[in-house]
């Protein structure tokens, strides 16, 4: 099978704060060792498990995180803006890992929980229920068929995936304790897990169903500040000063259309 790997940073382990997470923090050199050492031990654990292609997808901001030189030569990378697609080249793919996420925005003593921006979005509701990019991007693999088989991150982000993805693996590398504090796994005990996982995961990827979200899809997100509301537009209603909602024919789509 084909394994498509989307990686974002906050769920990496190691990670427990915002200055590690951004460009040109202090913390965010060492960071990005730790999101490198993530992705190999998936990898690893996808070839092991028997995945025949892996594809990883940098996700996390600008899209140029991994430290290239230092990746597994056995899988292909995607870094930097991925164009039109958040997902480029998915449909050739079988299963999907959610590598390095994150809890929904709101969601208690979850480290750096947010959806898509914390400084942007305070909450985002997905044909009605409270979501985060978790749900998003399964919801966009699941619009192309394609599974979700296992989701590393906090115990936060993992009670969050199984929740929503009957079947998944989850390989839970901390435990939060605040948005910026965490009980940590050692770095080899970590990476051990994540390969672990990942090969449970390929192996169990027959038992797994692609996640389904209703069409047309609605999307209500409510902004952290005022007056930032766009305009009513055909697919765009306005609920108050600073919600909205926004209805498209699948996932990505309304997803582009807030
Ligand atoms: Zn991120």
């Amino acid at each position: 099978m084909n394994v498509y790997v989307m990686v974002d940073m906050e769920g990496v382990s190691g990670i427990c704060r915002v200055s590690q997470v951004m460009q040109g923090q202090p913390d965010y050199d060492k960071s990005r060792k730790y999101i490198t050492w993530d992705v190999n031990s998936c990898v690893k654990g996808c070839f092991d498990g028997g995945a025949k292609r892996v594809l990883v997808r940098d996700a996390h901001c600008t899209g140029f995180n991994l430290l290239w030189d230092e990746l597994d030569p056995r899988a292909e990378y995607i870094q930097g803006d991925s164009g039109t697609e958040r997902m480029p080249g998915l449909d050739s793919f079988d299963g999907m890992i959610l590598l390095g996420y994150h809890a929904m925005a709101g969601t208690s003593s979850a480290v750096l929980e947010h959806t898509m921006s914390s400084a942007g979005w305070q909450h985002f509701w997905l044909n009605g229920a409270k979501a985060g990019e978790i749900a998003i991007d399964a919801g966009i693999a699941g619009d192309h068929n394609v599974p979700v088989i296992m989701v590393s991150g906090d115990d936060k982000a993992c009670a969050e995936a199984r929740r929503l993805l009957r079947g998944v693996v989850t390989a839970e590398v901390k435990k939060g304790l605040s948005r910026e504090g965490a009980i940590l796994l050692a770095k080899d005990k970590a990476h051990m897990l994540i390969a672990e996982c990942a090969a449970a995961a390929v192996r169990n990827f027959g038992n797994v169903k692609p996640l389904r979200i209703r069409r047309p899809v609605k999307m209500r997100l409510e902004l952290v500040s005022k007056s930032k509301v766009p305009g009513e537009r055909d697919n765009l209603k306005v609920i108050n000063g600073r919600t909205y909602e926004v209805t498209g024919p699948d996932v990505e789509k309304a997803l582009k259309l807030l």
